[in-house]
């Protein structure tokens, strides 16, 4: 099929493109894990047939080894997809169907997807993105989330000033470029990057609004299709970009595309907004060259709401959910309540405003606070476990091995030194959600696979050793505290 880098490169005429070659690097890493042999009994005739919904689906010419790299192989499989291919959902293996394989063989790499019927059932490749275009190119806009429904507090203000600004200069040079809105989950990102795509439609700008996984998606279809347009020639003519979710970009060649995109798109002076759970610099995904233009625009941050930005964002969702059902009514003390114990974020209020309405509109009784706290128990108990900082870790095992932090993060290799380090290092990794390059970073700048050898290393020692083990326990206890 026209991904089988060897038949490609037979033909000669085809430039491979970088998702076969991603593909071919998957290959290969299957074939060094696990020796030629292994990868020739199992996998040397798996394709990359599409990718669909953020799964790659692969095919096998028989049913066995579909089954048998089904019960297998899936952990492995499914991690290089990730990594090589940039693609979360996992993968799925199908069965090739006997006559597709001579035909493909028969007529060449390129035109043979084409020319295949679809199998029975097999969902049909979307359309390229071009397809897509409707009032604005990309993933849908949710047209609840405007401007004027966006509430402004304390803790989100200048990101909204910002917005809201440069929602107005869209198609003219602006002063923010990029403007990268960096956020906890449920804290509003979302709102505010679709409003601003949204009102830079409503001035008539052309405006390409992409979530991180269609916009991976997007371009390795377009690759699929073999537009052999870039996304930067596809997005050349719009004014607005806006990426939500852009810690999920990954993928070498995906990640490459995409600073290849705001790159062109800032130098031609369209506007690029960004959306992302953390600060650029901390997009591990991204190349350096990336992660400093991201950061070279206007970095805001929209900090926890407080009290007072809870109830507001609060009663608007219950004003909203009242014009839809009219006897739904939420007194103000209640609103209050619950507003005071729901801490977490924006989409817990939603939360609780949906089970607000379901718990008056089931037993038609008023609200009161008492049946408010049982319709929000499991919320409030929801609770966010507390987040466990790297420095924390540092300090606390330095002070139960009487060394200092600067012992831990230096270069010295003393067992007295090391082996808080790597206990350190493993309490990083199961405490924090931190990926092993950051926590590296964050230990005297060491290489990920340091990370991971000191992980390995104290699992196993955990394993055999009941002193370190209680030792562990402890620390993990006075850390989660
Ligand atoms: P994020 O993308 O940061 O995870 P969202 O934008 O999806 O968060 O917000 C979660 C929910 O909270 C959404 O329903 C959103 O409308 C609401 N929300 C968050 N902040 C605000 C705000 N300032 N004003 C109005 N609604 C908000
Ligand atoms: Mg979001």
């Amino acid at each position: 099929m026209f991904l089988d880098s060897e038949r490609m490169k037979d033909d000669g005429r085809f430039d491979p493109g970088p998702m076969s070659s991603a593909w071919e690097r998957l290959r290969q890493r299957l074939r060094s894990e696990l020796g030629e042999d292994v990868f020739s009994s199992w996998f040397a005739r798996m394709e990359l047939e599409r990718i669909e919904a953020d799964v790659a689906i692969v095919s096998v010419p028989t049913r066995f080894l579909k089954s048998w790299i089904e019960t297998h192989y899936v952990e492995r499989v499914k991690m290089l997809v990730t990594s090589e291919l940039g693609i979360e959902g996992g993968f799925a293996v199908e069965v090739r169907t006997v006559n597709r394989e001579p035909a493909r063989a028969a007529s060449g790499p390129r035109t043979a997807l084409a020319s295949q019927a679809p199998a029975a059932g097999a969902p049909i490749t979307p359309p390229p993105m071009a397809a897509m275009l409707s009032d604005h190119l990309g993933s849908p806009l949710d047209r609840r989330l405007s401007l004027s429904s966006f509430v402004v507090g304390r803790s989100n203000a200048l990101a909204f000033a910002a917005a809201d600004r440069i929602a107005a200069l869209v198609g003219q040079p602006s002063p923010y470029n990029p403007l990268y809105v960096h956020a906890g989950v449920g804290l509003g990102k979302t709102h505010l990057v679709q409003a601003v795509a949204q009102e830079a439609i409503r001035l008539g700008k052309k405006v390409a609004y992409f979530t991180a996984d269609k916009f991976m998606y997007g371009f390795v279809s377009a690759l699929r299709a073999q537009t052999a347009l870039t996304f930067k020639e596809q997005l050349r003519g719009i004014d607005l970009l806006v990426i939500d979710d852009a810690q999920f970009i990954q993928g070498r060649s995906v990640q490459q595309e995409f600073g290849h995109t705001i790159n062109a798109l800032i130098d031609a002076g369209k506007q690029v907004v960004v959306a992302a759970d953390r600060m650029p610099g901390e997009l591990e995904s991204l190349d350096e060259r990336v992660r400093s233009r991201l950061a070279g625009g206007l970095v805001v941050e929209i900090g926890p709401l407080d009290e007072e930005l809870r109830l507001k964002i609060l009663s608007a969702r219950l004003a909203t959910l009242s014009t839809v059902h009219p006897t739904f009514h939420v007194s103000p003390e209640v609103a209050a309540y619950v507003a005071h114990v729901i801490v977490t974020n924006g989409r817990d209020l939603d939360g609780a405003a949906n089970r607000l309405l379901a718990h008056s509109t089931l037993s038609g009784a008023i609200l009161t606070i008492e049946t408010a706290e049982a319709a929000i128990r499991d919320l409030v108990r929801l609770r966010e476990p507390r987040r466990v900082k790297i420095e924390d870790i540092q300090k606390l095992v330095a002070a139960r091995y009487n060394v200092s932090r600067a012992d831990i993060l230096s270069e010295r290799r003393t067992a007295a030194v090391v082996k808080p380090r790597q206990i350190a290092m493993y309490l990083s990794k199961s405490l924090t959600l931190r990926s092993l390059p950051e926590i590296g970073r964050r230990f005297g700048g060491r290489d990920h696979t340091t990370v991971l050898h000191a992980v390995r290393k104290i699992e196993k020692a955990l394993t055999d050793d009941r002193v370190l083990t209680e030792e562990v326990e402890l620390l993990k206890r006075m850390l989660m505290d």
